[in-house]
């Protein structure tokens, strides 16, 4: 058995086979091979090798005659060691000794020379293992590549382990199938875990080297409650997950008690408690928990779901199923946030730092064909909902006027064509960056509400890349330049009298005293989250938040911050209350 601390990403517990996912999204199959196929398993591998290399030879070659010798030794490398008598001989020793299959030999061999140089130094043999990747890579496209499996059309429950999952891999998992994922990289507020939560499969990430140690097949646990992967688990620790796995089903039927009810103090202080959704399929688990409304919307999955790009009619098509479905309730369309770890495909542009490059409100007004579309489509589902349009990552007054502007004209636009839409529909920012916050008060002046986006107001706070495990315990939320800044920033709103919510993933249950005690009285966070919230809320009073958060603002660091707040919710629902929910 083998235990492996990561990042809870999504919550829930999935116990399964697992299924490994190479780099290109191959499935390696199991291990072992019958005894009688052995032969035919170094056969394969025999073709396998020499033909990869000759690919590398071609590449050399080509490359070479193109751009010259020094670009075409770029494969000389992966060529040598495809041609390595060496590396031949210790998988065909893999599958004659131990009966494995030419695929799983080869990354067994190969995932050792990994362990090897990344165990030597950080340096440059570790950036050596990218080859040793590729190589891989090639291999295994011989040897699967006529039949490649598509991971994403499984018959089986499995548990998906990768080296890692982009938020639209991810989204293409089949929920029906999938119990869990891990993965090696990722961190904390990434968007790998917010479709996860959207999907509602448990997962965790950046769990580090895992795939070294795993067999396709083989059992694991997957708690993404705790960030913990637990590979072969001896009999009484599965027993233990399985009890658990129970008590949480029950419990979950429990606050099915409150899905209809609202979300109410102890002192009877209302909280709207919205939806964050990321595609149209959700707005019935929102509506289900008893949602106040979207507050929401993250547009930009319809772009990675979608090759090419999503017409003007897909989108509206999407933009009014969700404002349909939601009746008056409030749905806050935010526009596109591409970029970043949401790869753009549209208008891509290759950078070293992509998070602080042309991403969200900033692509769409460098691409202004691609913005007038979406707002087309937003504006057109305006005449069957509540709509409101939110622009993402503004930074400054410029950009949010050009986005309002660009708006106004699509408006003007549509009225001439006599096209039905709500002039007087709400337009409000994400105040997610510190210049947002620190220029709040004018902002505050242009603008219909605010939403503040913690998880990205974190990273540009504390200069920590959210999907980065490297630097996980960087990422807190409740350190104090990130608590003064949200403090900051409702009192502004409440001064100016501008609905203000915060629709980052800082809601644990101790996080809802600090923001309730902030004067927050408005949340959006994923439809799966609703229920429990609820039932946090019934337990909070004004005084007792406001009396947390005012001593929250007294501390130096995030980690008493973090433990104080855990102490208080303990004090105020009661130890019992606090370790049977999901926190
Ligand atoms: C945020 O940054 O807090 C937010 C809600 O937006 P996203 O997670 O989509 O970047
Ligand atoms: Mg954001």
């Amino acid at each position: 058995m083998l235990v492996l601390r990561g990042i809870a990403a999504s919550p829930g517990l999935a116990v399964g086979e697992a299924m490994i996912i190479a780099s290109e999204g191959y499935r390696i199959p199991r291990r072992l091979a019958p005894r009688a196929a052995c032969e035919e398993e170094v056969g394969r591998l025999d073709r396998a090798i020499a033909s990869s290399a000759d690919e590398m030879t071609h590449n050399r070659e080509a490359v070479a005659r193109e751009l010259g010798d020094q670009y075409g030794a770029i494969f000389s490398a992966h060529e040598q060691m495809l041609r390595d008598p060496q590396l031949h001989r210790e998988v065909e020793e893999l599958i004659r000794l131990k009966r494995y299959t030419a695929e799983y030999a080869v990354s067994r061999a190969l995932r050792r020379y990994v362990q090897v140089l990344q165990s030597l130094d950080g340096g440059y043999l570790a950036e050596r293992t990218h080859d040793i990747y590729d190589i891989e890579k090639v291999l295994l496209r011989h040897l699967l590549g006529r039949q490649r499996e598509d991971v994403f059309h499984l018959t089986q429950p499995v548990i998906v382990l990768a080296h890692n999952l982009t938020p639209s891999e991810t989204a293409g998992l089949d929920r029906q199938f999938v119990r869990g994922f891990a993965t090696e990289i990722g961190g904390m507020g990434g968007h790998t875990s917010i479709v996860a939560s959207a999907l509602e499969i448990p997962a965790v990430v950046g769990a580090g080297r895992l795939l070294t140690d795993v067999s396709g097949g083989d059992k694991v646990i997957i708690d993404g409650h705790e960030g913990v992967v637990i590979l072969r688990p001896d009999k009484e620790t599965l027993a233990r997950y399985e009890q658990e796995l129970k008590r949480r089903g029950a419990y979950a039927v429990q606050l099915q008690d409150l899905w209809e009810a609202p979300a109410e103090l102890a002192d009877g202080t209302r909280i709207h408690i919205y939806a964050n959704i990321e595609f149209p399929q959700e707005v019935e688990a929102a509506r289900q928990r008893g949602a106040d409304g979207v507050g929401l919307y993250r547009t930009e999955f319809l772009y990675l779901a979608s090759i090419p790009e999503p017409t003007e009619e897909d989108q509206f098509q999407a933009y009014r199923t969700v404002a349909e479905a939601m009746g008056s309730f409030p749905v806050v369309i935010r526009t596109l946030d591409l970029g970043a770890d949401k790869a753009p495909g549209v208008g891509a542009v290759e950078e070293r730092n992509p998070f602080l490059g042309v991403r969200s409100i900033r692509l769409s007004l460098r691409n202004p064909q691609l913005f007038r579309v979406q707002l087309r489509a937003i504006l057109r589902a305006s005449a069957f909902g509540a709509v409101q349009i939110m622009f993402p990552l503004i930074s400054t007054l410029e950009e949010l006027r050009a986005a309002r502007a660009a708006v106004h004209q699509v408006m003007d636009e549509l009225e001439a064509e006599g096209v039905a839409f709500n002039r007087q529909l709400p337009i409000g920012m994400m105040v997610e960056t510190p210049s947002a916050v620190i220029m709040i008060d004018r902002f505050l002046k242009e603008v219909d509400f605010i939403s503040i986006g913690t998880n990205d107001l974190i990273q540009y706070t504390l200069a920590v890349d959210r999907s980065n495990n490297e630097v996980a315990d960087l990422y807190h939320p409740a350190d104090p330049a990130v608590l003064r800044l949200l403090e900051m920033a409702v009192q502004a709103a409440h001064r100016s009298q501008t609905p203000v919510s915060v629709c980052g993933q800082i809601q644990g249950p101790h996080y809802l005293m600090l923001l309730f005690g902030m004067g927050i009285r408005d949340v959006s966070v994923a439809p799966s989250a609703i229920p429990e919230m609820k039932r946090v809320c019934s337990r909070l009073r004004v005084a007792d938040c406001e009396a947390a958060a005012r001593h929250a603002l007294t501390l130096d660091s995030a980690r008493e911050i973090e433990a104080y707040l855990k102490e208080e919710i303990k004090r105020t629902v009661g130890e019992e209350e606090w370790s049977s929910g999901a926190g």
